[in-house]
């Protein structure tokens, strides 16, 4: 049930964070605050697939 899963910053649109989730307890898509090294500051990572 668990699902590998990449975070891509939403200001720069790189990947930064992969990860994996476990399907039974996050449903729809996770945002997280991560700190982003281009941007040197936190930004908010969404999952991508
Ligand atoms: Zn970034």
């Amino acid at each position: 049930m668990r699902v590998n899963i990449i975070f891509a910053c939403t200001e720069c649109k790189r990947h930064n964070y992969s990860t994996r989730k476990n399907k039974k307890n996050t449903t729809g898509r996770l945002e997280l605050k991560k700190y982003c090294p281009w941007d040197k500051k936190h930004t908010l990572h969404r999952e991508t697939r």
